[in-house]
């Protein structure tokens, strides 16, 4: 199976010259979906670990199959004022300004090793912000894991050091 197969690209999407990659045809197919996971869990399986973390919205979408095969739990990164209890936070550079995401100050105990999951690295500066977040709360990021890679915006060059995962490179 070609994963390719389920992912559509949109051109000019959300602004012109940029062409969206999206995930929901290989969501919306039971076979892909399934192998899209099995990928990500044959990956993680040998690194011990005890958490998945996911960015809202796509990596819950990735991150919770693969939580609920290893047998792990999985906790949310969000966006600001959506979490209800306390949380640590940190800010970080978009594109145009900057952008804040949270996590529950106790959704790592410290040493915990944690697989991160999205959907997709474009600069990196989402899961640079993810891994930012778990270390403030102790954590130990052992993986990286995405559906697919835009390689040209070089998003790995900021997670230098991480182990990463991408089934589809663009
Ligand atoms: P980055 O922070 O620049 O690496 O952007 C990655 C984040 O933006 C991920 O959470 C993605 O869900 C989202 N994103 C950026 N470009 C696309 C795209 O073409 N398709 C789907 N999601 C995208």
């Amino acid at each position: 199976m070609d994963l390719k197969d389920y992912i559509a690209s949109i051109p000019d999407y959300p602004q012109k010259g940029i062409v969206f990659r999206d995930i929901s045809p290989l969501m919306a197919d039971g076979e892909a979906y399934r192998e899209a996971t099995r990928q990500i869990v044959h990956y993680a399986k040998e690194k011990s670990i005890d958490m998945v973390v996911g960015p809202e919205a796509r990596g819950f979408i990735v991150g919770c199959p693969v939580a609920f095969e290893l047998g792990v739990g999985f906790a949310p990164v969000r966006k600001p004022n959506k979490l209800p209890r306390e949380t640590v936070d940190v800010e970080y550079e978009k594109e145009y300004g900057t952008d804040t995401l949270s996590i529950h100050k106790d959704a790592i105990k410290p040493g915990q090793r944690v697989l991160v999951t999205d959907d997709l690295l474009a600069t990196g500066g989402t899961v640079k912000a993810t891994i930012d977040l778990i270390e403030k709360l102790g954590g130990i990021v052992v993986g990286c894991a995405f559906l697919i890679e835009l390689e040209e915006l070089h998003g790995r060059d900021k997670i230098a050091g991480y182990d990463i995962l991408t089934l589809m490179d663009y």
